[in-house]
């Protein structure tokens, strides 16, 4: 782990294993933090933020660390996508295409963000002078990260945080957490001065809890379920602190009667199966006019069957395993509910054949789900997709939002007008229309309802990371003269 600079043992000796779910074979031991290792953590940002240099950098300097740190991640693509593919489960094709090339675009985006961070001056028209807005670092912030991007999420804690000026503590998830290791390893390369990074591997109910319960920290930034979103948010409470959430999701994909078929259908794979379905913006909800149901659904099952389970290591695998035993279990467990409470199984949900070791799950598919069935309510995080059916374009908008989540939907028509008044009436941060999943570093991505609070990426995601101060400098010296009526002048 690394803390104030030291790459260092946890206090207690501890350590733990990392697997890889493809095959259940151990890929690393990692040291496993107790409390005491995250108050030291805390202890170096809280040093390197009050005494350090990296707070009192210029904006721009910071951006050029981050800059090199793209840079260097660049240089390690290839081996870093295949560490991410291994301790992740994610097919090698998804982490070269994918997680590698926008962790490195983000980390460089952030980094020339940083330069947007310079005094504004503000005309006070009321006041009748020009005073400032600043944008300063908030302090010590620290990020809690889940398993299903581990590198990019740590790139969406660590590059704005750091942009901002702020030093961090970074908590990877506990089954993940070997390229936010590289990544911190990478930032101290890049010229990131001790402390101003620092990265602690342990379980979120000790080390989690004490990120977000110490005074000493300011700002804690989570990703990971609504239900330890909730925790998290409770125990910050006490000290006030600065808090944003990316907590789960229950996309609908809404198929408008005159959307195109291939598309949609090429947009309902990709957005209920990429990463075997464990992302916050899977597309579980498939909505269809019911005249369009069966036509969909034959072609749909079809295209299912020809998804290639295998290794995350082959070029050919299109989905891989999910990320543990107890996670299979738990989608298991839903499919058994979702059968109980009477949808239709119409593929897959089962354990493929053929591949006795790893997580593996097949990509399922339910039809005749209504919206009040569990499978259609809860979030999954794994290969199940709950298709409804519905008759009006207006029932199709009360289906889409008759759910506590709200962070991502799609809508697919050929009318760009209809989709967009469609997009319009649907409650949640982010609606594509013929799209799916694509996310830029430009944008803001975040939740609305229980989906979370705040946003990342983009300049929205960099305010995020700072405080605004309002510096009050007269310099026509006239703002003393009234002083309210309540000092006479000399
Ligand atoms: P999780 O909530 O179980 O864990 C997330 C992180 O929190 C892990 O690092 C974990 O160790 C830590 N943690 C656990 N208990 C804690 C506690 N009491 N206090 C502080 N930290 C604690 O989530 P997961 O299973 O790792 O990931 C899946 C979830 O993440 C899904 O709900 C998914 O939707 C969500 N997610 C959201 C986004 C988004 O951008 N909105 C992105 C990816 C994943
Ligand atoms: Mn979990």
């Amino acid at each position: 782990m690394l803390i104030g600079g030291a790459w260092v043992e946890s206090t207690s000796g501890a350590s733990q294993d990392i697997q890889d779910p493809s095959d259940e074979t151990l890929l690393a031991s990692v040291p496993l933090a107790n409390r005491e290792d995250a108050r030291a953590a805390i202890d170096a940002a809280r040093d390197a933020f009050d005494t350090g240099p990296w707070p009192r950098t210029p904006p721009g300097k910071r951006g050029q660390v981050l800059v090199r740190l793209a840079e260097l991640l660049q240089a390690e693509t290839d081996r870093l996508a295949e560490l991410e593919a291994r301790n992740a489960g994610k097919p090698i094709r998804q982490a070269s295409i994918a997680d590698l090339p926008m962790a490195i675009e983000h980390t460089g985006h952030f980094g020339r963000l940083a330069s947007k961070l310079v005094d504004e001056e503000l005309e006070l028209p009321d006041v009748g002078i020009t005073t400032r807005v600043l944008r300063e670092p908030i302090g010590v912030c620290a990020g809690i990260i889940p398993w299903n991007f581990p590198l990019l999420m740590a790139v969406w804690k660590v590059a704005p945080a750091l942009a901002a000026g702020n030093t961090m503590v970074l908590k990877p998830a506990t089954y993940t957490p070997l390229t936010a290791l590289e990544y911190a390893r990478l930032a101290e390369k890049a010229g990131l001065p001790p402390g101003a990074l620092n990265v602690i591997t342990g379980s979120g109910h000790e080390v989690g809890e004490e990120l977000a319960a110490h005074p000493s920290v300011d700002k804690i930034a989570f990703t990971g379920s609504t239900k330890i979103g909730r925790a998290v948010m409770r125990n910050a409470s006490d000290t006030l602190k600065r808090v944003t959430l990316e907590l789960g999701g229950k996309a609908p994909m809404v198929i408008l009667p005159n959307a195109d078929q291939d598309e949609a259908l090429r947009g309902a794979l990709f957005g209920a199966f990429l990463h075997q379905g464990q992302v916050c913006l899977a597309g579980t909800r498939l909505l269809l006019p019911s005249a369009m149901r069966e036509s969909f659904l034959r072609r749909l099952r079809q295209r299912a069957e020809s998804l290639h389970l295998g290794p995350t290591l082959s070029w050919e695998t299109d989905m891989g395993p999910l990320i543990s035993a107890s996670q299979r279990d738990r989608v298991e467990a839903y499919v058994a509910q979702g059968v109980e409470e009477g949808a239709a199984l119409v593929h897959g949900g089962r354990r493929p054949p053929g591949l006795p070791k790893g997580y593996y799950l097949e990509p399922t598919i339910f039809d005749d789900v209504t919206p009040e069935m569990t499978i259609a309510r809860e979030e999954i995080f794994g290969p199940v997709l709950s298709v409804m059916t519905y008759e009006t374009c207006a029932e199709a908008v009360e289906m889409a939002n008759a759910t506590e989540y709200g962070l991502a939907a799609s809508v697919w028509s050929r009318d760009l007008k209809e989709a967009q008044a469609v997009a319009r009436d649907i409650r949640a941060g982010t609606v594509w229309v013929n799209q799916h999943h694509i996310l830029s570093c430009a944008a803001p991505h975040g939740g609305y309802k229980q989906s979370g609070v705040g946003r990342e990426l983009g300049i929205w995601g960099l305010y995020e990371y700072t405080e605004v101060k309002h510096l009050f400098l007269d310099e026509s010296g006239e703002a003393m003269k009234d002083a309210f009526g309540l000092v006479q002048p000399d």
